[in-house]
């Protein structure tokens, strides 16, 4: 039995930086990854809603998700509790399906610790004032909630080096295009393709990884 091709992506950035755009983009085009849909007690934005975006909860429902370990993972950020419901990432990867988790960097390190073999991709603003200017221009957060997102930037960028890939997301379509192209790459990884095409790859007499 080949290991599972199912990939686990973490798609990584500074709030702003367009990593929501860019994986909804992703997505409109590649059906077949999974998003991970996130509980989060913040409040939601104008447009967004519930349990397309995120699971909008109470900071008592978040604790209480925690403590029944149905969280793979969680963490604090600018102020508020978001996290990862465990049981659609277990189910689809065993099914050996691809998803997709945009998550903080301290939700990535926890992803890290269940599925080893995470991509992480981090998405970077193409300059601090461009990140100022989208974050302006997307018009949905009060001043002070931009002005802490700006202020936190630097601790997320921080870490970039955590993750596999880098994506500067300056001219849109060439962003999205470098995203999918990760994605092909990893379905072509060797333990991937030997997993989707177990009975070629038997036929053929190829040996398993080492
Ligand atoms: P955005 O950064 O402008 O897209 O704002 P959001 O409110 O959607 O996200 C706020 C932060 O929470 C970002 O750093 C997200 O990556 C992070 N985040 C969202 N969902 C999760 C989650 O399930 N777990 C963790 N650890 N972080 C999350
Ligand atoms: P995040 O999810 O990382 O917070 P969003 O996807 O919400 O970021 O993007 C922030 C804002 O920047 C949105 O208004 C989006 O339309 C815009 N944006 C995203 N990518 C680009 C780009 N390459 N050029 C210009 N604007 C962009
Ligand atoms: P926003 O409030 O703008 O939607 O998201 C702010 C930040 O929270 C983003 O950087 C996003 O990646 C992060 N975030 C969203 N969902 C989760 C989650 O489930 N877990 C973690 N760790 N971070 C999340």
């Amino acid at each position: 039995m080949h290991a599972n091709p199912g990939n686990v992506f973490m798609v990584v950035a500074p709030s702003g930086a367009g990593k929501s755009s860019l994986v909804k983009a992703l997505l409109s085009q590649d059906p077949a990854i999974l998003l991970s849909v996130s509980c989060t007690t913040r409040a939601p934005r104008p447009g967004e809603e519930d349990g397309r975006e995120y699971r909008f909860i109470g900071a008592e429902e978040f604790k209480q998700l925690r403590e029944e370990q149905r969280l793979l993972e969680w963490a604090e950020v600018h102020g508020n509790f978001y996290g990862t419901p465990r049981d659609p990432i277990d189910a689809a990867t065993r099914e050996g399906r691809d998803v997709l988790l945009e998550i903080d960097w301290q939700g990535a390190r926890q992803v890290r610790q269940r599925f080893p073999a995470a991509i992480g991709i981090f998405v970077l603003p193409p300059s601090i004032e461009e990140l100022e200017s989208r974050l302006k221009a997307r018009g949905q957060d009060a001043p002070q909630v931009i002005a802490r997102r700006l202020m936190a930037a630097g601790g997320e960028i921080a870490h970039a080096p955590e993750c596999e890939y880098v994506i500067i997301n300056q001219e849109f379509s060439v962003a999205l295009s470098e995203l999918t192209q990760i994605v092909s790459a990893a379905r072509l990884r060797f333990s991937s393709q030997a997993a989707r095409h177990a009975e070629l790859f038997a036929q053929l007499g190829i040996p398993a990884a080492h």
